[in-house]
């Protein structure tokens, strides 16, 4: 037979499904179980074996069929060796973090991170004994500087948690390779429809499920994916914490996915559209989104990414914190919360923590996540609330 070409959106819809076998379903089942039976004691000693290998059955914690095929299909999609379902985002970053950092060893993480991130690296792996560095995420190549012999590893992420600094990936890769120290990549926002760091110089990247990849709000998940010897690593340690994924979660999973890509498209379009329109009214003075080039890093995005997320900061004119709150609560389009990637447009204010380098902008920064409701009628719940921040 011919090789047939094949790209990302055949594998969103071939992947993690069952393929020349009939009569089937398209989709897999929501497949749920605990205890494996084998007929014959060497078959289950040849699977206790291989429990740490995706794609052995051995014990509902290991994984199951379906969860072994989202995991081959995630591994496609992020041209990873090697993928690890986890049961958050949180816990995609936490186990990979144990897996390369021990007592003694020096991480370097970078100041822009996530909140949990910084969260469980003062207060967890510092009581194991492990050094945190801070740095500022736009250091690049220089970040050479910073290493120690017991530099373990480069914790980052592109762009920031709620500042959208976007980081050289590249030469962030490039710099910790060459000296034989890992680098994990916080990779939610760009999902691998606009971004693959694996092929950029990061030995793994991690991401919430949570958000875009499973795309409707309903589903907690993470996945950690990795080229070279790592995985194994990684794979073992979410193992010995006992970490898993749910049966229905990887069914949601599997179905969110097959739209990943038309969704990022309109993400990326509608993103573009309101960041634009915000940058036009009187009460923004800046724009933070990766795709604007006032924001920092904006040469790295254009040079390593083919899209943007529909998530950015906006920073309003100094203004005092009732009016930005008056502001969030009028809006009727978009909701108060936590997260994003869904479907559903969401704001929340941001207070940004930062401890290598000072945050020096002067205003107030307000996160949208823009999901895919009619782009005139989130224009016009935004035009009736800014003038409360002039008022
Ligand atoms: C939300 C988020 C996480 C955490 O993911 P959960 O699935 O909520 O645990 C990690 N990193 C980034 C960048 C996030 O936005």
């Amino acid at each position: 037979m011919p090789q047939l070409p094949k790209t990302m959106s055949d594998d969103l819809v071939q992947l993690g499904r069952p393929a020349r076998r009939e009569p089937r379903q398209v989709n897999l089942p929501v497949e749920m179980g605990t205890t494996v039976v084998f007929d014959t004691l060497a078959a289950f000693e040849a699977a206790r074996d291989g429990r740490y290998q995706s794609g052995t059955l051995y014990y509902g914690r290991y994984g199951n069929t379906a969860s072994f095929e989202l995991e081959k299909m995630l591994a496609t999609l992020e041209k990873a060796d090697d993928v690890t379902l986890t049961s958050s985002g949180v816990a995609a970053i936490t186990m990979a973090l144990m897996a390369v950092c021990g007592p003694g060893k020096h991480l370097l993480v970078a100041d822009h991170v996530y909140g949990n991130t910084r969260g469980f690296c003062d207060g967890v792996l510092t009581r194991m004994g492990v050094e945190i560095e801070y740095f500022d995420p736009m250091l690049g190549a220089a970040i050479v500087h910073l290493f120690r012999d017991t530099t373990c590893a480069v914790m980052f992420e592109a762009p920031g948690s709620g500042t959208f600094e976007m980081p050289d990936i590249r030469a962030i890769g490039t710099a910790a390779r060459d000296a034989g120290i890992a680098t994990v990549l916080d990779g939610t926002w760009a999902t691998p429809i606009f971004c693959q760091p694996l092929t950029l110089g990061v030995d793994v990247v991690v991401a919430s499920m949570s958000k875009y990849l499973t795309g409707h709000s309903d589903c907690m998940m993470g996945m950690i994916a990795s080229r070279g010897d790592i995985g194994a690593q990684i794979r073992k340690t979410t193992f010995a914490f006992g970490d898993k994924t749910g049966s229905q979660e990887v069914f949601l999973a599997l179905r969110g996915l097959r739209t990943l890509k038309m969704r990022m498209e309109h993400f990326d379009k509608a993103g573009r559209e309101m960041a634009t329109w915000l940058a036009g009214q009187p009460q923004v003075k800046k724009v933070l989104h990766p795709a604007f080039d006032t924001c920092p890093g904006h040469a790295n995005w254009a040079r390593d990414f083919n899209g943007a997320a529909g998530l950015f900061g906006v920073i309003f004119h100094p203004c005092p914190d009732d009016r930005v709150r008056a502001f969030v609560d009028a809006l009727h389009h978009f909701g108060i919360g936590v997260s994003w990637g869904g479907y559903e447009s969401l704001v929340l204010p941001v207070k940004p923590v930062r401890t290598a380098t000072p945050w020096t902008e002067d205003g107030q920064l307000v996160r949208f996540n823009i999901g895919l409701e009619d782009l005139d009628s989130l224009k016009a719940d935004l035009a009736a609330a800014l003038p409360i921040l002039t008022r």
